[in-house]
């Protein structure tokens, strides 16, 4: 069987889902298909987030992409009346004094919603020590904590929920989704064929002409390459570098009845809903999961975590119990034996350059890829520069009206700094 499009999305993930109704409302005639191998949308790494949100990044590049997403996502929740599970419960840092992480969030609170919270505040409302046994402290280099900074701008979101929004607008205005479908590979043809044996030669033009699939070929003018850490696999054959690596990170849901009453403790908000919160040491985070009386602990483990691949990851409880649990209850008795209730493992595609997403054009192809553990929170900007990219503009307009050069994250004008705040 033989498909023609004039546009094929691969993946329907959030970035896949995004770009395809942000290019759909700027060229309506277009006929789209979105192919995923799952049986439906979101089933990738955009199901297993943390969604966590936040507009607090180092780099001016990654709070455009993030405050603009945020902003739209607010706009869904609240004008558009669709539910994807918001709450601006905020975000919270615990740093000691003068620490590097200290002076860069003290300096990003001149120009992002960063307030300082008080180290008794936290402790009276979460149980979280910033005191900590100095032997233990010792053996497992963690720190107490001096203040704590609360981004407002931040919370939680549903990434379940949000790709059911962009599913949906996708097929209201008539893109089609073809589930089911593995993407084998991309041929290249020349853009002026011969019809000799062993084209395309290397002085001739070349293109996309075809995808392969276990659903026979699929062909069409324009190809968007969305397939998260999938994408570098699917282009070595072509020869065109998708710019990212896999790292492996895992959930941990886990409750007990001090961590269901921790859940409901607010600070500065009036959510009912505690902050997304990151230890001092380690980079480990808590993030409230109300809807499932719980609360879901991650990290972003780099040395010693390896960049090795598998389809079917899944959580390694040894790493809960050896390397976590010891950390949180170093903090908190409120994780004192608590239930371990559900877990499970996914990948970030990270861009280990500068951290922050690419979105670039190679001939006939768009590709989005090293979305670095923050596609969520960018997904609805994410959508918006690779239409214009598609499209071969120069500027977009973002949904909070902010210019944004597109060229600053594609590969060979590129113009980000390290991002540092990837969590
Ligand atoms: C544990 C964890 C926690 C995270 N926490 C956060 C967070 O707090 N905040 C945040 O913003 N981000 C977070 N992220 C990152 C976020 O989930 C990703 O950046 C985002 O989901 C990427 O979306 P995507 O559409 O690019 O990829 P995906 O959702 O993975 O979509 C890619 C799609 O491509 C499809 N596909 C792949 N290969 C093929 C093929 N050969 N043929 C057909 N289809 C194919 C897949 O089935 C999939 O549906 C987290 C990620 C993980 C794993």
């Amino acid at each position: 069987m033989n498909q023609k499009f004039d546009v094929i999305v691969i993946g329907a993930g959030i970035s896949g889902l995004s770009t395809a109704m942000h290019v759909k409302e700027e060229n309506p005639d277009l006929s789209i298909v979105v192919l995923d191998k799952q049986h439906t949308y979101g089933q990738g790494n955009t199901g297993k987030s943390a969604a966590g949100y936040r507009d607090i990044f180092k780099t001016e590049v990654n709070r455009k992409l993030a405050s603009s997403s945020i902003e739209f996502f607010k706009s869904i929740q609240k004008s558009k009346g669709f539910d994807i599970g918001m709450h601006s419960s905020g975000y919270l840092f615990l740093v000691r004094d003068q620490s590097p992480m200290d002076l860069m969030l003290n300096d990003l609170s001149r120009i992002t919603k960063i307030e300082s919270v008080d180290k008794d505040e936290i402790r009276d409302s979460l149980n979280i020590s910033y005191d900590l046994d100095p032997e233990q402290s010792k053996l497992m280099n963690l720190q107490g904590y001096d203040k704590g900074y609360l981004g407002k701008n931040c919370g939680i979101i549903e990434p379940e929920l949000v790709a059911d929004y962009y599913y949906k607008e996708c097929v209201r205005r008539g893109i089609q989704f073809n589930f089911g479908v593995t993407v084998s590979g991309l041929s290249l043809v020349p853009v002026n064929p011969l019809d000799y044996p062993g084209e395309p030669f290397i002085w001739q033009d070349k293109k996309i002409g075809s995808i392969g699939t276990n659903k026979g070929t699929y062909q069409a003018d324009e190809y968007i390459m969305a397939a998260d850490v999938y994408t570098t696999g699917l282009l070595d054959k072509t020869g065109i570098d998708g710019h990212e690596r896999p790292k492996k990170r895992q959930v941990f849901q886990i409750t007990n009845e001090k961590i269901r009453s921790m859940l409901t403790r607010e600070i500065h908000t009036n959510e009912g809903i505690m902050p997304f919160t990151i230890l001092p040491s380690h980079g480990v985070f808590l993030r409230p999961a109300p809807k499932f009386h719980s609360m879901w602990i991650g990290v972003a483990d780099d040395l010693a975590r390896d960049f090795s691949f598998s389809e079917d990851p899944q959580a390694e409880h040894d790493f809960y119990e050896n390397s976590i649990y010891q950390i949180l209850t170093a903090y908190s008795g409120n994780f004192e034996n608590a239930e371990l209730t559900g877990s499970w493992a996914g990948y970030y595609s990270y861009n280990t350059a500068d951290m922050t997403p690419n979105i670039f054009r190679e001939v006939n192809l768009t590709v989005i890829s090293g979305t670095s553990g923050s596609g969520i929170m960018k997904g609805d900007a994410i959508g918006r520069v690779a239409s214009a990219v598609y499209s071969g503009k120069d500027k977009v307009k973002l949904y909070n009206n902010i210019e944004f050069n597109v060229a600053d994250v594609g590969v060979n004008h590129r113009n980000v700094k390290m991002e540092q705040l990837i969590l």
